[in-house]
């Protein structure tokens, strides 16, 4: 994993498709126009219209990572200066978990409980969006939270507060050629428009908030390499993201006319 080289650089090596059990793509992604044209770019004028588009939505910045107006999370570099955060880490929960029974609809309420992670000291995420697309906010976007082994692990305390994390609610399934027990079957597609829709909303509220657009990353490209790493998000469709992405600039850029 590398921290270093252009934001752009970056996000093409981060976004690399993460295949069943962990196994990450090789080569880097092209990044999609919609997603490039913000990523490392200047975010304040998107401020104004995503306050309209929210109040429109009828959503609280609360449910959105917290407020637009406040600064997101930062690390601590070892020479004591503060490092803004600069990832937006995507997530699948790979939870709740079927074994060998079908998935459920999308609509399943069990499937869409998000009280099962409103214990703010075990949630391992800032928000979380069910299949539904509606989010709990279990830590505002200011807050330095650790959910990648990388962070926890491999690198260590001078990256705490560099990333933000979203869980998107994803259930799992037992692989019947797998070992017993195993989560290694995630629905395909993997997620639902509204969640990329939600995503979508999550990454420029983010992005506002830190200045300029951050990079985004899937959870097992983070991770790769390191024991144990994860294998979320499974059947992310980047063009989904990015298609959600388009959209809502869409619909802000016509909002910004005063
Ligand atoms: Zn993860």
């Amino acid at each position: 994993m590398q921290f270093q080289g252009p934001p752009l650089v970056q996000a093409a090596c981060l976004l690399r498709d993460v295949r069943p059990w962990g196994r990450v793509d090789t080569a880097s992604v092209e990044v999609p126009e919609s997603v490039s044209r913000l990523v490392g770019q200047p975010t304040d004028s998107w401020k104004a219209p995503l306050r309209r588009w929210l109040a429109h939505l009828g959503l609280s910045e609360q449910d959105v990572g917290g407020p637009l107006d406040a600064p997101v999370s930062a690390a601590a570099r070892e020479d004591g200066a503060a490092v803004s955060a600069r990832y937006f880490v995507i997530h699948d929960t790979s939870w709740p978990w079927f074994g060998a029974h079908d998935f459920p609809p999308e609509a399943d309420p069990h499937m869409n409980d998000l009280s099962r992670y409103a214990h703010a000291s075990t949630a391992l995420a800032h928000v979380f969006v069910n299949r539904l697309g509606r989010t709990l906010t279990t830590h505002d976007f200011s807050e330095p939270w650790r959910a990648t082994k990388l962070e926890m692990r491999a690198a260590g305390v001078p990256v705490k507060g560099l990333f933000l994390h979203v869980e998107l609610v994803q259930p799992r399934r037992s692989d019947p050629a797998g070992p017993a027990g195993n989560d290694a079957q995630a629905p395909l597609p993997g997620f639902t428009p509204a969640q990329y829709d939600m995503l979508a909303l999550l990454y420029l509220a983010a992005s506002v908030r830190a200045g300029e657009g951050l990079i985004p990353a899937l959870h097992g490209a983070l991770d790769e390499g390191l024991i144990d790493g994860h294998d979320d998000p499974q059947n992310f469709l980047l063009t989904a993201f990015a298609a959600a992405l388009a959209r809502l600039e869409q619909q802000l850029s016509a909002l910004s006319v005063p």
